[in-house]
């Protein structure tokens, strides 16, 4: 039994996550082009062939941008919320409607070996999705486009081995950078993306012994670093007195490029 994950891209350019045993795999999001996604998974010795269906978190491009040849020509199923397809149908006519399949919100459904759940996170899509992945006795969670953690998502998020979480802006550079005032407040908002504080405040509040492996992600390109991604989390948890002695991992994912492979079993 073995149990990979591995992050294809993620960022505010575009997000794909592959998680696989030595069987099948699945993605969550589609938000590079499936050339990439081919061309990447293939570095790693993973055939296109070998992937189940693909999660869909939301609408936003930075999602679902390779969707439409995914499911059209590859094949690969398509799995999201009634709410969520209706959002990428309207405006994406090209992705047929029996290419995406409608899942159950916080009820668990399985897909290739997989026990999955979605749940609700607030962004400012129609609805947006974290999902909450279990295979054997490991438990995955992604949760990347979310203006704050809500009560909802939090145990989600507590309950991961492996969670992959957004830290999307450096507060200092969101405030002082070049972007027009109507963007720094959507991104601010409750309902926009999860700053380097607020990210690294609720791990450091909320690390146990069961977590494994972070993975920061989704970063911004004009407003974070990964040098204070990195900071930020290592002074949170140094003001609640915590070292970290390698357990758990942490990781910042790049945003263009594959993030090593990580063997959970
Ligand atoms: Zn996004
Ligand atoms: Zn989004």
């Amino acid at each position: 039994m073995n149990l990979n994950f591995c992050s294809l891209s993620s960022g505010s350019s575009g997000n794909c996550y592959y998680l696989g045993n030595e069987f099948h795999g699945i993605l969550i999001d589609a938000g590079i082009s499936a050339t990439s996604i081919r061309r990447f998974l293939k570095t790693m010795d993973i055939s296109i062939q070998s992937i189940m269906g693909v999660l869909i978190t939301h609408n936003h491009t930075d999602h679902i941008k390779g969707l439409e040849v995914l499911t059209r020509r590859n094949n690969i199923p398509a799995f999201t919320t009634a709410k969520v397809r209706e959002s990428i149908l309207g405006p994406h006519r090209r992705i047929s409607y029996d290419s995406i399949h409608e899942i159950p919100l916080k009820e668990k459904f399985n897909l290739a070996g997989f026990d999955i759940e979605a749940f609700p996170v607030c962004h400012d899509a129609p609805e947006t999705l974290g999902y909450h992945i279990c295979y054997g006795d490991k438990k995955v969670t992604i949760a990347t486009d979310l203006g704050h953690i809500c009560d909802t998502a939090a145990p989600y998020i507590k309950a991961a081995n492996l969670l992959v979480i957004e830290s999307n802006y450096d507060e200092e550079m969101l405030v002082t950078g070049q972007y027009p005032y109507f963007l720094k407040v959507r991104i601010k908002s409750d309902h926009g993306h999860l700053g380097n504080h607020q990210a690294s405040a609720f791990l450091a509040d909320n690390i146990s012994g069961n977590l494994s492996h972070i993975c920061l992600g989704h970063l911004s390109k004009n407003n974070n670093t990964p040098e204070l991604v990195l900071q930020t989390l290592q002074r949170s948890l140094s003001e609640r007195g915590i070292t970290l002695n390698g357990h758990p991992q942490i990781s910042i994912l790049n945003r263009n490029t594959p993030t090593g492979m990580i063997r959970l079993i």
